[in-house]
């Protein structure tokens, strides 16, 4: 096998211990891969251990891999949308990808809805929401998440699934699982208001959340879905820094 076939093994063996240790269905945690930084090699090495659902942060990386494999005729994937969203990308993401969990603003939402093409199945969407008020920027305050949930719900090509995070790292684990716990928690208040109201057809069903380093934690809080890159396919490239 592959490493990234065995890590992608080991990791799937994590999800499996953190559900058994919460009392949670094995299979109840759905594990999108970040492929993120890496060629479209890493891709087949993972599609060929079984996994379907890959993550990109950068719009332009991502079509390229999207197109190539797509060419190939790699069959079934999906891909997700997990970077910063601007408005001038939103159309290459409308017209390629699956899902997108860095929903934020109202604007890039009715962008995605309009520019989603009429043959494509509506675009999977998540509120990513700014949990903890970390330094990670990105996300609406928990007070604001309803009001663009009940916006993004009345688009026609969108289809609204739930919330995601990216809590900041903490050093005591009961403080992270109490911080991350508050998203699935979120996602029911929401639910019940745009239910009750006939705002949404379907529930929402999706809180992203966990990676690598806390996606334990993240399934002890009811995360039901996983993003995880360095643990699949190893260390990436740190970011450049300014010279000097
Ligand atoms: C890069 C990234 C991940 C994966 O992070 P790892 O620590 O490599 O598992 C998950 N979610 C988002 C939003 C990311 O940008």
């Amino acid at each position: 096998m592959s490493t990234i076939g065995s890590n992608l093994q080991g990791v799937r063996d994590r999800l499996e211990q953190a559900c058994a240790a919460c009392q949670r269905l094995p299979g109840s945690v759905s594990l999108l891969a970040v492929s993120k930084t890496f060629g479209p090699e890493a891709v087949r090495a993972a599609y060929a251990a079984g996994q379907r659902a890959f993550g990109e942060n950068y719009v332009q990386e991502g079509v390229d891999k999207i197109n190539l494999l797509r060419a190939e005729g790699l069959d079934g994937l999906e891909w997700h949308c997990i970077g910063p969203l601007q408005s001038n990308k939103t159309r290459l993401v409308a017209e390629h990808f699956d899902w997108v969990h860095t929903l934020d603003r109202l604007k890039v939402a009715q962008r995605l809805s309009e520019q989603r093409p009429a043959g494509m199945a509506p675009l999977q969407v998540c509120v990513q929401v700014n949990l903890d008020g970390g330094a990670n920027k990105s996300g609406v305050a928990p007070q604001e998440a309803l009001e663009l949930a009940r916006a993004v719900a009345a688009l026609p090509r969108l289809r609204l699934r739930g919330l995601m995070a990216i809590p900041e790292p903490h050093a005591d684990a009961a403080e992270l699982l109490a911080v991350m716990q508050g998203l699935p928690a979120l996602l029911e208040n929401i639910n019940a208001e745009l239910l009750q109201g006939g705002q949404l057809a379907q529930a929402m069903d999706t809180v992203s959340m966990g990676m690598s380093n806390d996606m334990d934690t993240a399934v002890a809080a009811g995360s039901t879905m996983v993003r995880v890159g360095s643990a699949i396919f190893g260390s990436r490239p740190a970011k450049p820094t300014p010279a000097g």
